[in-house]
């Protein structure tokens, strides 16, 4: 779960690379950070937090020069700290470099422990430091070379960006797993995540990076390779059931439409006998509105979200109550008194806050209370970049949906199926990995990286 953005060839690069990640901010609030290159050195800015926090005017003052890049973290590998915020920043026989990611990569520990018997000394405990060391360990006179040779050894999810003194470089995993696009910006070439990032800078979206692709950004020109590992897509689809922007359009797909859809088709599967439809916000919206386009019932926005609620949210101390789910949602009672409502969200983790949810709807005064889910029952954990306890707290690993529906207190509870969410997307269906509901994960997981994910899971208090 992290957005990235870069620029090359353009004059104030760190202050587009601010408005890049300023755009990609949902995709991680934990840390942010940009690098830039003048010409002669690396800048860099990291900080926790939110990107307009830690950009202020006279931060971006220290980075000067016309390539740059930024990252928003949302940590999946590694702690929450300000060591694991990205950029990382090296220097190198090869010259400095800086790295961003987006995924995870699945042999990181494995590769990280042979280093470190080898005697490298990490600085992180991300993944991503894999790869520059592999890097460091074979140099080559085109740092590009080096590169592809080091992505050669990793496994699992990687959309990355890489800063040197000679351009800027872009790669994608094999299986695509996360998305990563290139726009135009006035002749100057651009990488996102997503395209809402290329909207906010009037840049050209161009395309997206192919499948094992590598791009290189330097003198005005563009080139491309490709890993040696044949493409194998395994696109996140849960990048459409929640993660990304609906505004964006990611894997060829404009996510607001893949979610009207996905939303009609669980009105068809699973109808309610109701009065009104609401959302759960944000990540509710576009599947409520195809629900309700596709049952005739009204859609109602009777759950009110507080968008200023961040992570560093402290809770009141002992004297005061736990506030819980009520400081982001507040339900609005004139809408929902008497009514027989249909709640639609996009997925149940734990299920702790969808019971609180349904509870609160309740108490506001609803006569029943559906729910509904346009995606199939979370039963196992992402090992590919998005955030997700270990399975056994996620509560479809070990309950039916009847159990679901008694734990989370709601009259009815139904999920999307998974032919109908693929059947909602445009790419063919074997071409989106579907590992959280299948269990299938298409590219293993090594032995000591599970282990360590099973050590390290997410917090708690970070998840909804
Ligand atoms: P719960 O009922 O506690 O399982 O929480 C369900 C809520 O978590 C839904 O509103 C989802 O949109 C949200 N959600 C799903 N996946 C994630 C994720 N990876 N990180 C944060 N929130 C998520």
């Amino acid at each position: 779960m992290c957005g990235i953005f870069g620029i090359e060839g353009c004059d104030d690069a760190a202050n587009l690379a601010y408005l890049g990640l300023y755009a990609l901010q949902h995709r991680g609030q934990e840390s942010a950070g940009i690098v830039s290159w003048d010409g002669g050195q690396m800048h860099v800015e990291r900080g926790m937090g939110h990107v307009s926090d830690i950009f202020k005017e006279k931060v971006l003052a220290r980075l000067p020069g016309k390539r740059a890049m930024g990252h928003t973290r949302y940590s999946t590998s590694g702690t929450s700290v300000i060591a694991n915020a990205q950029p990382i920043v090296v220097k190198t026989s090869m010259g400095p470099l800086g790295i961003i990611h987006n995924g995870n990569l699945t042999n990181a520990v494995e590769i990280r422990r042979r280093l470190e018997q080898e005697g490298s000394i990490f600085q992180t405990t991300s993944d991503t430091e894999v790869i520059l060391h592999l890097m460091a360990r074979e140099p080559r006179r085109d740092v590009v070379e080096s590169f592809i040779l080091a992505l050669e050894q990793v496994r699992g999810a990687y959309s990355l960006l890489l800063i040197t003194n000679d351009g800027l470089v872009a790669a994608r995993d094999p299986n695509g797993f996360r998305p990563l696009a290139i726009g135009d910006l006035n002749g100057c070439a651009c990488f996102a995540s997503e395209s809402c990032a290329f909207d906010l800078l009037e840049a050209q979206p161009v395309r997206e990076l192919g499948l094992g692709e590598v791009v290189v950004a330097r003198g005005g020109r563009i080139e491309s390779y490709h890993l040696e590992r044949a493409p194998e897509p395994a696109r996140c689809i849960f990048e459409h059931v929640y993660f990304a922007r609906p505004d964006s359009k990611v894997f060829g797909d404009s996510v607001s439409q893949a979610r009207l859809r996905m939303g009609a088709r669980l009105a068809r599967e699973a109808p309610a006998v109701a009065d009104i439809v609401v959302p759960v916000p944000d990540s509710g919206l576009f599947a409520a509105l195809g629900y309700s386009r596709e049952s005739g019932l009204p859609l109602e926005f009777a759950l009110i979200r507080n968008h200023y609620v961040g992570r560093t949210f402290i809770e009141p101390k002992q004297s005061i109550r736990h506030f819980g789910v009520k400081v982001k949602l507040n339900p609005i009672r004139e809408l929902i008194a008497g009514k027989r409502v249909v709640l639609v969200d996009d997925s149940i983790v734990r299920g702790t806050t969808s019971r609180k949810i349904v509870r609160m709807v309740r108490d506001a005064g609803a006569a029943e209370v559906h729910v509904r889910i346009s995606a199939p029952p979370t039963e196992w954990p992402c090992h590919y970049g998005i955030d997700t306890p270990t399975r056994g707290e996620l509560i479809a690993s070990e309950h039916s949906v009847e159990e679901i529906r008694r734990f989370i207190e709601a009259d009815s509870l139904a999920y999307l199926s998974l032919d109908g969410l693929l059947g909602s997307v445009s790419g063919p269906r074997d071409s989106y990995c579907t590992a959280c509901w299948t269990g299938d994960y298409r590219v293993p997981i090594s032995a000591e990286d599970k282990r360590q994910a099973e050590l390290f899971p997410i917090r708690a208090e970070d998840q909804a």
